[in-house]
């Protein structure tokens, strides 16, 4: 398993299914200016909402965390390694002026689409 982004995964495209069923438009898999090497999942640029979805493995989901018995310590060190990033992440943002919202794969998608709406709603009011 290489440590590269995977593009496209069910659980993202079912929310980009989601949101856009109900009426909302965005970008996907969109860089941002001034934040290097990072690419955002979902992007609304005008309300400068960001949204990530967090596959349970890599990025260490408490419910489905399941560090594989072999070269164990270099596993969990990969997924700390991540978390880390996605805190630096999403702090960089928050200095830039977005706001990022962050689920899990797991997440049920209407529930993720209902706080992504109401976060974009609340931002054009
Ligand atoms: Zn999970």
């Amino acid at each position: 398993m290489a440590m590269v982004r995977v593009r496209d995964t069910a659980p993202e495209l079912a929310l980009r299914r989601e949101l856009h069923r109900r009426g909302l438009r965005y970008r996907v898999d969109a860089a941002i200016p001034g934040l290097p090497r990072r690419r955002v999942d979902i992007l609304f640029t005008k309300q400068r909402i960001v949204v990530f979805i967090d596959g349970c493995f890599w990025h260490g989901c408490s419910r489905h965390r399941s560090i594989p018995e072999n070269n164990r310590e270099w596993w969990a060190e990969k997924i700390a390694a991540t978390r880390t990033r996605d805190h630096t992440t999403d702090h960089t943002l928050k200095e830039m002026g977005y706001q990022t919202l962050r689920f899990w794969e797991h997440e049920d998608v209407n529930t993720a689409a209902d706080i992504v709406e109401a976060t974009i709603r609340r931002a054009l009011d």
